[in-house]
């Protein structure tokens, strides 16, 4: 049955960035330097892990150029180099250190800094993917200025993609977190497994969903998480897709699972309610007659996604 639900067709949101990451150039200081002053390179500007973004319709970053970056970057605010697209350089900055730009200072009034998750629908998909890079980097900085093993201050290493411990006995070298969650449908015979949050909107159901633990594989985390939240037992898994989730460094790892015991039990409290739901219905919530009876995750979620695929399979 697994091997009947279609693969994605094309990647998720805030996947399939446009820019080549270069890592290469990433050592080259020199290098990097000069693309970071060349004409025509752009920066992202996060303003407390808030990108700034160009209102509009269809919201893109709100790129600046180097006339406004560099004096920043000369002060010693953390940057990293993201890419290039066109032969153009690409760069995250980060000005937290500024007023609020929505208040005042340097950049008053160059963009507008939405709240990602409820605006995702509506980004550009090629600067969701840029965002879903620079954020989590930018802010890893922010949280690693002191060294994890001995507390001295670190140094930005790599052009912006490491960090490294200043004192001598120690050298530790950082790296950011990106940190696996496993998301997914469990399937029992023409139905699927959707659970409640107590804080969803009203009529809302999802995925189930949950970290991945240390020492654990991805088919583990299924099953374990499958069995914590709805007591339902899975046995085959098949993996979907994946998509990074800037919340802020996860990656979404999209599974199918079946189902070996469909009966639910609510053991713990992560869910308030969690329901079998049958193909036919969830095939015209999709599709638009029943909509209103019951609220799935939008399309830019992972999990409409795998709710999707597993609703076009024969
Ligand atoms: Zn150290």
């Amino acid at each position: 049955m697994l091997n009947r639900i279609p693969a994605l067709e094309g990647h998720n949101v805030f996947a399939g960035s446009p820019l080549d990451r270069c890592e290469h150039l990433r050592g080259n200081s020199e290098k990097v330097d000069a693309l970071m002053r060349a004409p025509g390179t752009r920066f992202i500007c996060l303003w407390k892990a808030r990108p700034m973004i160009a209102p509009g319709e269809t919201l893109r970053i709100q790129w600046v150029n180097g006339a406004m970056a560099l004096p920043l970057i000369d002060g010693g605010a953390a940057w990293a180099f993201l890419g290039t697209a066109g032969g153009v350089a690409h760069f995250a900055l980060d000005i937290s250190a500024e007023p609020d730009p929505e208040q005042g200072g340097r950049f008053a009034g160059l963009g507008i800094f939405p709240d990602l998750r409820m605006s995702a629908a509506t980004l550009d998909r090629g600067d969701a993917a840029i965002i879903a890079q620079a954020k989590p980097l930018i802010d890893w900085h922010g949280r690693r200025k002191y060294c994890s093993v001995c507390g001295a201050l670190t140094q930005m290493r790599q052009s912006g993609a490491s960090r490294v411990c200043t004192n001598p006995d120690c050298s530790a070298s950082h790296f950011p977190r990106t940190d696996p969650v496993v998301i997914m449908l469990a399937i029992h015979e023409d139905r699927c497994l959707l659970g409640r949050q107590a804080m969803f909107p009203p009529g809302m159901y999802s995925a189930l969903a949950g970290f991945v633990e240390p020492g654990e594989s991805l088919e583990e985390a299924v099953r374990r998480e499958i069995d914590e939240e709805s007591g339902v037992q899975v046995g085959a898994v098949r993996y979907h897709s994946s998509q990074p989730w800037p919340f802020p460094a996860s990656l979404m790892i999209g599974c199918h699972a079946l189902a070996t015991d469909p009966a639910i039990s609510l053991p713990g409290d992560e869910l308030e309610e969690a329901r079998w739901f049958d193909k036919g219905f969830i095939r015209e919530v999709l599709a638009g007659p029943r909509r209103d009876e019951l609220r799935l995750p939008p399309p830019h979620a992972i999990a409409h996604q795998l709710i999707r695929s597993w609703a076009a399979a024969d």
